[in-house]
């Protein structure tokens, strides 16, 4: 065996694996933000074909794709109903299409230098490359991210089931295979049929390093505050103008430069304004507020509250409204009842050699809503990094690990 893989069974999935990521990135799947209808781009819907097509050949009889985009199907076994999910879009925060993945094989540990758009991966700068040397890297040619974001924890399901199939004396429960879109825009739960999907718990496997286990996300609520202000013409302004502009930059000052995203890390919540657009009339603030603490992500939110309500108490011309609404809770509380579900999959972690990295996610996770939708999902490295940039990388290595630990992961719950 090949010293960077972590057991006989994930090289040999390797070759597989890698035939099958390539295929996926290549087909332009990214999420829309302006969703008009599910899923929300047509590649989306070309991948989830091709992987029926696939399931069905692999002899997954039931296997089909609904009118929302959602690719179901059973790989029947002995035991429960254990669930594996990965998306199937990429994210919209980098450009999508036409990716052209590159392998730098036996990668030497230096600094990347990708063909297109003069980029550059330095493990200077990127401590996780630099543990990678020694391993196949698959990068894109520079100028799309790479789609390991999900396509990697797409192609480890496949080739795990592909395995499965082909080794039929393994033990196995019955496995339901769910594939989701338009994750990247927060949808990716919000036409999930769990009832239809049937199982006991599920897996996503849309994490990053190598051994991440995760049972905990954020709880967001996004936020936003509308002040209204009184335009009139400048030229006759004087002691009338009320401009909202101004106002909603008073807020923005107001909010605790502690609480946001560049300021906090690991445990800690904060407020991130991502969004403001106006004029003198009426201006809206876009924000979202994150904790892994439902009380302090409360107080968070009466903190943006109390910053809107006093500058608005300071222009009594003015007027302000504040708009909250929940967006997903932490998983963990779904999970906490039920511990054989995160028990067994850091079980497998160590049948495959891998000791499991307890992490809680800065962010959700599909399975943040199908938790609280009666699906208890904890999440799965798949061994790709740097998300939702030109500067994507995965490792072949890591990816045949993750491929390796859903097969042991199948082991594990077989009656
Ligand atoms: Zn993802």
């Amino acid at each position: 065996m090949s010293a960077s893989f972590t057991s006989p069974l994930a090289e040999a999935l390797a070759p597989g694996l890698l035939e099958r990521f390539d295929r996926y990135a290549r087909i332009g799947t990214q999420a829309r933000r302006d969703r008009t209808q599910s899923p929300s781009s047509p590649g989306q819907l070309e991948l989830g074909r091709l992987l029926v097509d696939e399931l069905l050949e692999l002899g997954l009889a039931d296997a089909a794709i609904d009118d929302d985009g959602y690719v179901f199907a059973t790989l029947p076994g002995d035991g429960p109903v254990i669930g594996l999910i990965a998306h199937v879009d990429t994210s919209p925060d980098a450009p999508g299409d036409g990716v052209e993945p590159i392998v730098h094989r036996g990668y030497d540990g230096g600094v990347l230098r990708l063909p297109r758009g003069g980029t550059v991966l330095d493990p200077e700068e990127m401590p996780e490359l630099r543990s990678a040397a020694g391993h196949d890297v698959v990068t894109s040619s520079g100028d799309t991210l790479l789609g390991a974001d999900d396509k990697a924890g797409v192609a480890e399901i496949m080739s795990a089931v592909a395995w499965l199939v082909a080794h039929p004396e393994l033990p196995r429960p019955t496995l339901r295979i769910g594939f989701t879109v338009d994750e990247e825009v927060g949808l990716g739960a919000s036409r999930f049929d769990v009832e239809r999907f049937g199982a006991r718990c599920a897996y996503t496997i849309d994490g990053s390093s190598l051994g991440e286990l995760q049972d905990e996300t954020f709880s967001g609520w996004g936020v936003t505050v509308t002040i209204h202000g009184h335009d009139v013409h400048p030229g006759f302004a004087t002691g009338k103008l009320v401009n909202a502009t101004r106002l909603a930059g008073q807020v923005l000052v107001a909010l605790p430069p502690e609480l946001t995203p560049e300021a906090t890390s690991g445990r800690e919540g904060f407020v991130h304004v991502y969004e403001v657009e106006g004029n003198a009339a009426r201006t809206e603030i876009r924000a979202i507020a994150r904790d892994f603490d439902d009380d302090l992500l409360a107080a968070h939110l009466a903190t943006l509250r109390r910053v809107a309500e006093e500058v608005a108490a300071a222009e009594p011309r003015a007027r302000v409204e504040v708009v909250a609404r929940p967006q997903y809770p932490n998983m963990r509380r779904f999970l906490a009842g039920d511990p054989e579900i995160v028990e067994k999959a850091a079980a497998a972690l160590r049948a495959e050699g891998i000791e499991p990295v307890r992490t809680a996610i800065r962010g959700g996770t599909d399975g943040s809503m199908l938790s609280e939708m009666g699906l208890p999902t904890p999440n799965l490295f798949t061994g790709g990094h740097e998300y939702h940039s030109v500067r994507e990388w995965a490792s072949l290595q890591e990816m045949a690990a993750a491929a390796a630990t859903i097969v042991r992961l199948a082991q594990e719950w077989a009656a």
